[in-house]
């Protein structure tokens, strides 16, 4: 990591511009970068070998946040979304941030765990404690199965059985975890899960039925906090009202749905940028936001310090890799690797746990101001004028007009539209 995340003018320049100056602020060669143009990314021939039945390839925006600074470094973040406003929010939260030092971040070991379901179980509590007995056999099979991931010092590093409770009866589940290094691990563990339940139904007397990973990856932790200037947020007032807004979250399902939204707004597009499993991300971050007590909650927290600044803090499971998957065949991901400049999964899990913070505390800043439409409007204006046929030369135009209106509707662009073309202002 580390290269000085403030780019100056970034956002004036066109698109291959910007990649060029990526390339000269980061000390890459122009070529690295190539394939975050369209027409040098992932070819439908590529698309072939990565799922079935292709025909094409889809395109989504991918831009660059800026004004990053994580534990002292400074770093560059590509963000692939569709949803405008949400590059453009996270840096403008980086860069409060960065007043106070930027974003902390720490994370647990990569450990991903495996379920093994074993059902017509006689004596489910005996075959648990068998099983435990049995945990060094178990590991040293789960490990045979690997050999790679042993050598890169990963590899399984313990088991938990449960009894679980089930409407037609008990079910023993094996839980097997597993250090996977820089992979997201989905297909490691599930490959030592096969490999050693033919012996874990022998051991347990029962029928192993599924062999599978856990989504909820709680034992593989991503954290971020950070201190957000109260002057720069907007004063003592929005500080309270972000804490607020923040409160609600944590006490209402409702509003923790669409808090937490916002959150993967910006992780789900560091994670689609780097060619990782948006899915697996967002169902272990949900999975995470239920507490103890059943009730769906915040996944981040939010109080003032001594100074009245406001702090945030986020914790999730953060499943990602830089190996496997998507992230080394897809050339735009291996861009976007190479610009974030992270040499471990955990780097990258981080990183992306900082821009969730980020895009969080921008998110309810806007909240707790002016409202999110505000500004949403001008870049929504854009689309909306597009769809209704603005040229490039119109846009401008057509936009203010929206915008100033504050009625960002399809009809009322396509009315302003006409009466641009009729002449009338
Ligand atoms: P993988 O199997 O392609 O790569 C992991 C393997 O790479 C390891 O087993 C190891 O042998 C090797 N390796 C080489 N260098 C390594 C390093 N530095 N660190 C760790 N391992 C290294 O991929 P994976 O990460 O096991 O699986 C990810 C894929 O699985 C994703 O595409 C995901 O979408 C998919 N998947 C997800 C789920 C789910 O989330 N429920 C289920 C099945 C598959």
């Amino acid at each position: 990591m580390s290269v000085y995340s403030r780019l100056s003018g970034f956002r004036d320049v066109p698109p291959a511009a910007r990649r060029a100056q990526l390339a000269e602020h980061t000390g890459r060669a122009p070529d690295e970068f190539r394939a975050l143009d369209p027409s040098e990314g992932l070819t439908v021939e590529q698309a072939d070998h990565m799922i079935e039945n292709v025909v094409g390839v889809l395109g989504v925006p991918l831009g660059v946040a800026t004004n990053f600074t994580i534990n002292g470094d400074d770093v560059l973040v590509p963000m692939a979304t569709e949803e405008p406003s949400v590059v453009a929010a996270a840096s403008n939260a980086a860069r409060i941030a960065r007043a106070a030092g930027g974003f902390h971040t720490s994370s647990s070991r990569p450990i991903m765990q495996a379920q093994i379901q074993v059902v017509d179980v006689e004596d489910p509590e005996g075959a648990r404690l068998r099983l435990l007995d049995a945990r060094a056999e178990l590991l040293r099979m789960a490990d045979e199965q690997d050999p790679q991931l042993v050598e890169l010092g990963g590899g399984a590093r313990e088991l938990s059985v449960r009894v679980v409770e089930a409407r037609p009866g008990r079910y023993v589940v094996l839980h097997l975890m597993v250090d996977v290094r820089d992979a997201m691990g989905a297909n490691a563990v599930n490959s030592m899960a096969e490999a050693v339940a033919t012996r874990v139904e022998e051991i347990a007397r029962g029928r192993a039925l599924l062999r599978i990973l856990t989504n909820k990856a709680d034992t593989r932790l991503a954290r971020a906090n950070a201190v957000f200037d109260a002057a720069t947020l907007g004063g003592a007032d929005v500080v309270r009202d972000i804490v607020h807004a923040g409160a609600l979250a944590e006490a209402d399902p409702y509003r923790a749905a669409t808090h937490n939204k916002g959150i993967l707004n910006g992780i789900t597009a560091v994670v689609l940028a780097t060619g990782n499993d948006t899915r697996a991300v967002e169902s272990g971050a949900h999975s995470h936001a239920v507490g103890s007590d059943g009730r769906y909650t915040a996944l981040s927290h939010f109080e003032t310090d001594a100074d009245g600044n406001l702090t945030g803090t986020l914790e999730l499971p953060m499943p990602v890799g830089l190996v496997g998957g998507a992230t080394k065949v897809h050339p735009a991901a291996r861009s976007a690797v190479r610009l974030l400049g992270v040499a471990t999964a955990q780097q990258l899990s981080e990183v992306i746990t900082a821009v969730g913070l980020a895009q969080n505390v921008a998110a309810l800043r806007a909240l707790a101001t002016e409202g999110i439409q505000r500004g949403h409007m001008s870049l929504h204006a854009r689309n909306v004028a597009v769809s209704a046929g603005a040229s490039a030369t119109e846009l401008p135009q057509v936009v203010s007009r929206l915008v100033a209106d504050r009625v960002v509707r399809a009809d009322h662009a396509e009315r302003v539209l006409a009466e641009l073309r009729a002449g009338r202002p």
